[in-house]
């Protein structure tokens, strides 16, 4: 296993954490009313706005992404009014379903799997009807397709009173994104996926308008709603107890992702993404991704050499790594490497050779 002790995470989430991340996680434990906590809050605070690019506030969630897709859905939706969901695989369905199990009104533009969603879908959406919020996944994990987000949030903000909400689970730290710049009124993410944290906390960028849409929504719900996060915020603070041992991981990750820069963590990504690429079709794969929209943190390889991806899982586990064999629907006609967080293009070297070995065996 080259030296290293455990297996190393290639599946999309969770994904791999350096061990310097997983150290400042095991400090002593601190109350969270006490002024340590405050200390800790802001400075995770600052770093985070500049990891969104947002001068607005982006809240801690003690939960997984999915609690913010509930925060959304009831915090942003009025009972009278619909929400759009674009889909165009396994998450962005799922987004949709949670709106639904709200209560909301839910209209869903579907693209097939492995496409993107465009401005121009948008923009006829729109034109037909009214909506108090559209609902996009940047980068579809279940098939590594990104969306055009600057396009589409040009689009949405010629319509005033339309929320443009983004889920940025694979997207964020590793894929650009500028909330501020890109017109977003909610950036989502989880703790285990591009962030390169342990799971268990989701952050969420929000914006003034989603704040002022709350205010005329009666029935926000309790854990997830925006406007008590906001009142405990204002304090330095979280209204429940957070978990504060991936606090103290993310102020050391941010540290370090804003050390190494964002432009700079992109362009990682970009390059990771288009070697995998670049292997996958010259070994004779097809990529599932239209080209295009293909995700910097994820890869969606076709099967179309026809692999028994168990028996490639088993392998690389040998080899000390743990691999994907697909998601949903598509599990299995298609396996993904994700290359995101703190990854490095020499591990993804190491991959790649181990699956040649598997192929050429
Ligand atoms: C993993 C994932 C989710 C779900 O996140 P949880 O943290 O498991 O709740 C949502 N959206 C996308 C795009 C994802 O990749």
């Amino acid at each position: 296993m080259s030296g290293v002790d455990h297996k190393r995470l290639m599946i999309p989430g969770p994904i791999e954490i350096r061990k310097e991340i997983l150290e400042a996680q095991s400090q002593w434990m601190i109350g969270h009313r006490s002024g340590e906590f405050k200390k800790l809050f802001s400075e995770l605070q600052a770093k985070l706005k500049q990891a969104f690019l947002t001068e607005n506030r982006v809240y801690v969630s003690t939960s997984s992404g999915s609690g913010l897709w509930e925060a959304t859905s009831r915090c942003c939706v009025r009972d009278d009014r619909k929400v759009l969901h674009l889909t165009n695989g396994a998450f962005s369905n799922r987004w949709a379903d949670v709106s639904r199990a709200n209560g909301k009104q839910v209209d869903v533009l579907s693209v097939n799997w492995g496409e993107g969603v465009t401005p121009d879908l948008v923009e006829d959406a729109l034109k037909n009807d009214h909506y108090d919020a559209v609902c996009l996944v940047h980068s579809e994990t279940s098939t590594g397709v990104v969306s055009p987000v600057k396009e589409i949030g040009e689009v949405i903000s010629r319509y005033e009173d339309t929320l443009f909400l983004l889920d940025t689970v694979s997207g964020v730290l590793g894929a650009e994104l500028r909330t501020d710049d890109w017109k977003v009124d909610v950036a989502l993410t989880s703790s285990q996926k591009a962030f390169a944290l342990s799971p268990g906390m989701a952050f969420g960028a929000v914006s003034d308008r989603v704040l002022a849409r709350a205010e005329q929504i009666e029935f926000r719900g309790y854990y997830f709603d925006f406007l008590t996060l906001e009142k405990n915020l204002a304090k330095d603070n979280t209204p429940t107890t957070p978990p504060i041992s991936i606090m103290f991981a993310a102020n050391q990750q941010l540290d370090d992702v804003l050390a190494e820069g964002l432009e700079n963590r992109w362009a990682r990504h970009l390059q990771m993404r288009d070697r995998t690429i670049e292997w996958a079709q010259d070994r004779g794969f097809e990529l599932y991704a239209a080209e295009g929209f293909r995700s910097p943190t994820v890869t969606c390889i076709k099967n179309t050499l026809g692999i028994d991806v168990f028996e490639m899982e088993a392998f690389m586990a040998e080899k000390g790594f743990a691999m994907d064999k697909g998601y949903g629907k598509i599990k299995g006609e298609t396996f993904r490497i994700a290359h995101m967080g703190d990854m490095q293009p020499e591990t993804l070297e190491e991959v790649l050779a181990g699956l040649d070995e598997f192929i050429g065996k």
